[in-house]
């Protein structure tokens, strides 16, 4: 979830992945003017077979002031019932996720229930005003790895930010999950586990300059970076391309991008956070081995969450 307007929505799909899968491992209900019909088109116009459709809830102080401009009208956030109802409706076209609040008493029960009734394969999106190994969640996630749940977690360092500082009504700093160094935390203590990195905060770790104070660093990447000594590290840390943050990160520098999803090739999962073709023609743009490609826009998001 990344609630800045981003770019026109251009959808083509590049003919270099002609013949190929492809799996959209992140994106949301009503996000950005799309009802569920809607997505249903654009995923027809861009080839896409299926779509996890992730929730975000949050207690009501926990949004930012705007987050109403890219979602419903009617309420803040993105609850797991509009992703029941398009489940409901093309059963056939996405993979429910739904990222309870692990604060509210019964959390897990209730993730439990969800998987067994409405058939829920992802916890996600995780994008709570919370550090990300507080104990309750430490709680849900190891419910997940017995689940076999992956969780997408949405990590947001505090930065002058351009979703504003104004969360829950007062002006606060707009974070979500603590710092990069909670990841390395929760990974220890959660071995069996597949935690899936997203947002700002995760991928600025791709360079060794992520200390930059922009949202989105551009330029070189430089040696040092925190995040692939991580991966190495962790098997069970993998990477969710959605979103302008993932794209920044790799765009930044094509020539580190190819060997970057060349090495990490079994963990990075394809997804938009949004309708265009940007990641798409990004990817295509690259000259990847056509297995990496496989991998990267399809294989291994069925892996994780294998389809009937
Ligand atoms: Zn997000």
């Amino acid at each position: 979830m990344s609630l800045q307007a981003v770019r026109p929505i251009s959808v083509e799909r590049p003919a270099a992945l002609d013949g190929l899968r492809i799996i959209d491992a992140h994106n949301h209900m009503n996000f950005h003017g799309h009802g569920v019909h809607d997505i249903v088109q654009n995923m027809d116009a861009l080839g896409i077979e299926r779509t996890w459709l992730l929730t975000w809830e949050a207690p009501e102080d926990e949004y930012g002031i705007g987050d109403h401009a890219f979602m419903s009208p009617n309420h803040l956030g993105v609850p797991l019932d509009e992703v029941i109802r398009a489940v409901d409706l093309y059963p056939d076209r996405f993979v429910a996720g739904w990222a309870v609040d692990p604060r509210r008493p019964h959390a897990v029960a209730r993730l439990r229930t969800a998987v067994r009734t409405v058939g829920v394969r992802v916890y996600g999106e995780l994008k709570l005003r919370l550090m990300y190994d507080n104990l309750d969640l430490i709680a849900m996630y190891r419910a997940c790895g017995e689940l076999g749940l992956p969780v997408i977690f949405h990590l947001e360092i505090e930065l002058p930010n351009p979703g504003g500082s104004i969360v829950g009504g007062g002006p606060r700093p707009y974070w979500y999950g603590g710092g990069f160094d909670v990841v390395e935390r929760f990974l220890a203590k959660c071995p069996d586990t597949t935690f899936i990195g997203h947002a700002p905060g995760f991928w600025r770790e791709i360079s060794g300059d992520a200390e930059r104070p922009e949202m989105y660093p551009r330029g070189p990447v430089v040696p040092g970076g925190r995040l692939a000594p991580l991966l190495d590290r962790f098997p069970n840390l993998w990477c969710d391309l959605a979103a302008t943050s993932a794209l920044n990160a790799l765009s930044r520098d094509p020539a580190h991008a190819r060997e970057f999803l060349r090495r990490y090739q079994d963990r990075v999962l394809f997804g938009r956070d949004y309708w265009d073709d940007a990641h798409l023609a990004f990817l295509a743009s690259l000259d990847l081995p056509r297995d990496v490609l496989a991998k990267v826009l399809a294989g291994n998001a069925t892996r994780l969450v294998p389809l009937d």
